[in-house]
Formats: structure tokens, C-alpha cells, sequence
């Protein structure tokens, strides 16, 4: 096989890893759905084999559950298991703050202001799944700039997992995030202000789960197809 081949193949797993990643976080997919290896051959022009690799990637992110016979569904995390990884984040998150506080910069302040421009637009544009995105995203970029590259996993999979349970008990198409909440704490980042950054960020975190318990009535019903589809167009075109 040539690395032309190769690149291609890559490419593919890919973009359905991101199209299927996007509308899990985005909650296009609702918790519960199947997602049958072939179906998503089909739409991204690939082997089961393929298939199956894009869906052990999504399940080491907690988005994706493998039961017996390889049946693949997106990840229906049950209460207590919410409760935990809502336990998990605040930890992880508390570390996040106090690193950032040390190693704040004006590179980093301009950084994330612009990001939260991004969930300004998103949330005026009405565009609810992007916003719902975004406002993981900046938790995600901040765990990222805390410099500990271990620290940016855990989070990025907790906040993941975060999206999925305000899918299945919050308000349909909740968003994790207060974009004011985000101001005020880069704020206290830009102060220094070890103290205070730690209290803004766990009533914002505390403020996140208590939406993410109202119980919710999400009854959608779309063809699993139809949304990869959709997502896959916006990667390739990204
Ligand atoms: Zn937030």
C-alpha cells in the first residue's frame, strides 16, 4: 500500500471519529443510540474494521459504550456515575485554576477572550449546538494552557462525558456553560487571584451540575445516518 493510501485511510477514521465525537458533544446523538458499524461504513466509505476503530477510539473518550456482539451505542452514564465524573471534574478543574493563576499571560488572556467572542457569536447566531461546543471547548483550552498535558486529557474527558449527561438529565439542548461565568473568571485569572478563581470556578461547576440534574424530556427522533452525514460534510469542509 502506498502512504498516499495510507494518509487517505487515516484521514477517513478521522473525520468520522470528529463527525461522530461533534454530534455526541453537540447532542445531535442522543445516549442510547446504536451505532452499527456498517451503518457508519456506509456513510464514511469504510470497513467494519475501520468502522470499529473509530468506535474504540470514542469509547476511550466515554462517549461510546461496546456491550456483547460489538453492539456499539452512544454512552448512557446512569446518576451515580454522573454524580462521580461531576466529583472528577471539579477536582481536575480546581488543579486547572491554580496553574493557570501561576502562569497566566497576555497571550493567554487575549486567547481566551476570543474564545468567548466565539460563544457570544454562537449564542446571538442561535446556534445551540455550536454554543454547546464552545462553552466545553473553553474548560478544554483551559486545562490545555494549565501546561500539563495529562491534566488537558482528563478533563477534556470528563467534560465530554459532562455533555452527554446534560443530554440525557438536563433540559434538551442545555448548555454546560454561563459565557458571563467565563468572564468573571478570567477576570480573577488576570488578578492573579488564586482565592477568588477557585470559588468563581467551583459555583460555576456547581451551577453547570445543578442544570445538568433538572430532569429532562428528551424525545428525538433522528436517523443516525442523516446526522453523521451532516457532521461529516462540516469536517471535511473544516
Ligand atoms: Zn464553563
Amino acid at each position: 500500500m502506498t502512504t498516499s493510501h495510507v494518509e487517505e485511510k487515516k484521514s477517513r477514521v478521522e473525520v468520522a471519529y470528529l463527525s461522530l465525537r461533534y454530534a455526541i458533544i453537540e447532542q445531535a446523538l442522543e445516549p442510547g443510540t446504536k451505532l452499527p458499524e456498517d451503518a457508519i461504513g456506509s456513510v464514511f466509505e469504510m470497513s467494519r474494521t475501520l468502522a470499529r476503530e473509530v468506535l474504540t477510539k470514542l469509547q476511550y473518550d466515554g462517549l461510546v459504550e461496546v456491550k456483547r456482539k460489538r453492539s456499539a451505542t452512544v454512552a448512557r452514564p446512569s446518576l451515580t456515575e454522573a454524580q462521580e465524573v461531576f466529583g472528577v471534574r471539579k477536582c481536575l478543574e480546581r488543579a486547572v485554576v491554580r496553574q493557570i493563576c501561576e502562569r497566566w499571560s497576555k497571550v493567554m488572556e487575549e486567547e481566551l477572550e476570543k474564545h468567548i467572542r466565539a460563544e457570544d457569536d454562537a449564542i446571538k447566531a442561535d446556534n445551540n449546538a455550536l454554543s454547546i461546543r464552545l462553552a466545553g471547548e473553553f474548560h478544554i483550552r483551559l486545562a490545555e494552557l494549565s501546561g500539563n498535558s495529562l491534566l488537558k486529557k482528563y478533563v477534556d474527558e470528563v467534560v465530554s462525558r459532562c455533555s452527554l449527561i446534560l443530554a440525557l438529565y438536563a433540559r434538551p439542548h442545555s448548555s454546560q456553560c454561563a459565557v458571563t461565568e467565563h468572564r468573571e473568571l478570567i477576570k480573577a485569572f488576570s488578578a492573579k487571584d488564586v482565592p477568588r478563581a477557585l470559588e468563581l470556578m467551583n459555583e460555576h461547576l456547581g451551577a453547570v451540575e445543578q442544570r445538568a440534574m433538572i430532569p429532562g424530556t428528551a424525545t428525538k427522533k433522528l436517523d443516525l445516518c442523516d446526522v453523521i452525514q451532516k457532521y461529516a460534510g462540516q469536517i471535511d469542509h473544516a
